[in-house]
């Protein structure tokens, strides 16, 4: 069962909440429990009452669970076993019988292939929304749509949509407001008390915070999750209970991380917006930034995710990649370990030129996640791959 955030801090709660009373053994670190078969007395009760690593209630899914429930001050929290598990079973199970979607048209790629490719073959109508164009909302909403789902912060160009106008809107509509929140952690929003129903993360990434394994966590009241956790289980996309044991280990430091995340994007973005040979930053802690004043009002703090341009474009870009020396080039973000990557050849490959243009990313963009490494050495090595570029 989760506990409402019994701590004051994030840090308390991230350390103790989720840990099972009394411990198992008195073990201070929750035992993994490897077995499938657990004895059941016969007792009459509900299938899903029956202790099985599928049903998603394994002491390790129920500490994982505790803890995310903690730290998003939600009633309930599952693990899946990857971000993709958590937003297809969400989608699938809130859209059932032939509902209809507003959702956001910048997302995460994994999300927009699973939109666009799956969701009219289920009976299920979506169209897009965008933050330009609020006032038309209304417009797309009709008798049978359900939900409005957005991202809390958009890959690669940080955009942040109003999301205080998203769940009004949401209201106003009745229709069930759902977040894919991975960029923020709950360190830094909390969507459930900010108005929405429910919050997806790919665990995968600051959640678990060390790049070594793939998971993801749905977060939200009781009777908003009881359909969602009931096909899951059905599907099958569980968490395997070695994989929720190094989870469960991660959140502890998640707040620790993401103020280190934090100060060192900021810190690194004003660098790389002070050298003359680069182009664009699109950080949402600078005040260039189109959404910096909607950041600050939503957010605790503005992550560590940001993206540049050099004034020299894709070549570059590319040069800047094979000079540049802590970092590690590649995709996936939110570890401790800084990485950067161009978007045009990886999360963004696969649409046209065209379609990379119209949604603001060059082939010169380089992302960067930051991670939580000395912040000096962070801008003396981007400063010198720059300037030998
Ligand atoms: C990585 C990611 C996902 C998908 O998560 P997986 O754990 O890889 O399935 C979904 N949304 C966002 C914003 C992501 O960054």
């Amino acid at each position: 069962m989760a506990e409402k955030r019994p701590f004051r801090s994030l840090d308390t709660t991230a350390v103790h909440a989720g840990d099972p009373v009394p411990r198992i053994c008195g073990a201070t670190v929750p035992p993994i429990f490897q077995a499938t078969v657990f004895e059941h007395r016969g007792e009459p009760g509900d299938y899903h009452s029956i202790v099985y690593p599928r049903l998603n209630n394994l002491p390790n899914h129920n500490a994982v669970g505790g803890k995310v429930a903690a730290l998003e001050g939600a009633e309930r929290a599952i693990p899946t076993a990857s971000g993709m598990a958590a937003i297809s079973t969400v989608l699938l199970s809130v859209l059932a019988d032939g509902g209809h979607l507003l959702i956001q048209d910048q997302l995460y790629g994994g999300t927009h292939m699973f939109v666009t490719a799956h969701l009219e073959r289920y009976g299920i109508t979506y169209d897009w929304i965008r933050p330009d164009n609020f006032d038309d909302w209304h417009t797309l909403v009709r008798p049978e749509t359900k939900a409005i789902y957005v991202e809390a912060m958009t890959n690669p160009l940080t955009r942040v949509i109003d999301l205080d106008r998203v769940t009004r809107f949401a209201r106003e509509h009745g229709l069930k407001s759902l977040i894919d929140a991975t960029f923020v952690s709950p360190v830094l929003y909390r969507p459930l008390e900010a108005g929405f129903d429910v919050v997806m993360h790919s665990a995968t990434k600051y959640l678990n915070g060390h790049s070594d394994l793939v998971a993801g966590v749905i977060a939200g009241s009781e009777s908003a999750l009881q359909p969602i956790s009931k096909l899951l289980n059905e599907l099958g996309g569980m968490l395997d209970p070695h994989a929720c044991f190094l989870l469960h280990r991660g959140l502890k430091t998640l707040p620790l991380r993401m103020r280190q995340h934090c100060a060192n994007a900021q810190a690194l973005a004003e660098a790389l917006e002070a050298n003359p040979r680069v182009q664009a930053v699109h950080y949402p802690g600078l005040e260039s930034h189109p959404d910096h004043e909607i950041a600050k009002r939503c957010f605790d703090g503005m992550s560590g995710m940001l993206a540049f341009e050099l004034t020299g474009g894709t070549e570059a870009a590319r040069n800047f990649i094979d000079r540049v020396e802590i970092p590690a080039s590649g995709p996936s973000l939110g570890g401790v370990e800084t990485l950067v990557t161009r978007p045009a050849t990886t999360s963004h490959a696969g649409l046209t030129p065209a379609e990379r243009a119209a949604a603001g990313v060059t082939d010169g963009l380089v992302r960067v996640s930051v991670g939580i490494e000395g912040v000096e050495d962070l801008i003396e090595d981007f400063e010198r791959a720059i300037g030998a570029v």
